[in-house]
């Protein structure tokens, strides 16, 4: 690319129905292009099902398209998540890795439905899959969706902070997968690998320093410095992060719903001149 990617609107994280978003990759890909997004990555949760509509509706609006994912991660007691960017959706490696770590789901929401039943709100398990389109992708996400329908709590964020976070009647510890395998995989498949929202980890800074070091160790290239999530502040953390420690920087919205979402689509912060922009190579 000849154009200085700094001076691009990449979105390069949002989700789709394939995963606990609300809308189709095509509407996703419409909604980009209408918010002037000119280059997106749709990466959906453990989940490749969506790239090609996605992919397809780009091509039709003329919208740049790099096919992504978001792999869940268990790493010293924490979920983290790895975003690939640029990986090939045919991966035997990636396809089999995504597969596995998306098998224990069903049962993990099952048992979320008991804990939540145990708390008054009986048949969770059934109303939180009837809300996702992916049957083999039921998140605390669609739990929360049901629990606001039912009228428990007033927004997604309340009931995470009441029922589905650490130390709640309605989380279920789980195991994904292992850093290395989500980098390994993502890398088999000719992508690049994102540590994606860094501020959202309740680790301190030792940790953190760790997690990277062991990120760059597996093969890790990027920090998703500019999030939807993030407040400037912690823009401006990452962004010094990634500078001294030789990570490129990714930017996206994490876009779900018109609804929840913290930014819409092509919305997240900028990033900072001082970082090199992981979208370079698109
Ligand atoms: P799961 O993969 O089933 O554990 O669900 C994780 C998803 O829940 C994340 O990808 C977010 O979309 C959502 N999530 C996690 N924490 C929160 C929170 N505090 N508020 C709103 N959504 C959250
Ligand atoms: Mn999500
Ligand atoms: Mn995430
Ligand atoms: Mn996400």
């Amino acid at each position: 690319m000849n154009q200085d990617p700094h001076s691009i609107n990449a979105d390069l994280h949002c989700h789709s129905f394939y995963s606990d978003g609300t809308l189709a990759p095509a509407v996703l890909v419409q909604r980009a292009k209408a918010n002037g997004v000119d280059l997106m990555a749709l990466t959906d949760h453990d989940e490749l099902g969506g790239l090609a509509e996605a992919a397809e509706a780009a091509a039709d609006l003329g919208i740049r398209f790099v096919p992504g994912v978001e792999v869940s991660v268990s790493w010293g007691g924490e979920t983290l998540h790895i975003v690939g960017l640029g990986v090939d959706p045919d991966s035997p490696e990636l396809v089999a890795g995504l597969a596995g770590v998306r098998s224990g789901r069903d049962a993990r929401a099952r048992e979320i439905g008991e804990q939540l039943a145990a708390v008054g709100h009986a048949g969770a398990y059934e109303g939180a899959a009837a809300m996702a389109g992916n049957a083999g992708l039921v998140s605390r996400t669609h739990f929360a969706r049901w629990l606001v329908e039912r009228g428990a709590c007033d927004d997604v964020r309340a009931v995470f902070l009441k029922y589905l976070v650490p130390g709640r009647p309605g989380y279920v510890p789980h195991h994904w997968s292992r850093l290395s395998e989500a980098v390994n995989w993502i890398r088999a498949a000719g992508g690049v690998a994102v540590l994606a929202h860094p501020a959202r980890y309740r680790v301190g800074e030792l940790a953190l320093t760790t997690m990277l070091e062991e990120f760059r160790t597996v093969g890790g290239t990027a920090i998703e410095v500019a999030s939807g999530s993030h407040t400037r502040d912690q823009v401006r953390r990452f962004a010094r992060i990634a500078a001294a420690e030789g990570f490129e920087a990714s930017r996206g919205s994490d876009f779900h719903s018109p609804i929840e979402s913290h930014a819409d689509l092509g919305y997240a912060p900028v990033l900072p001149d001082s970082v090199v922009p992981v979208w370079h190579r698109w």
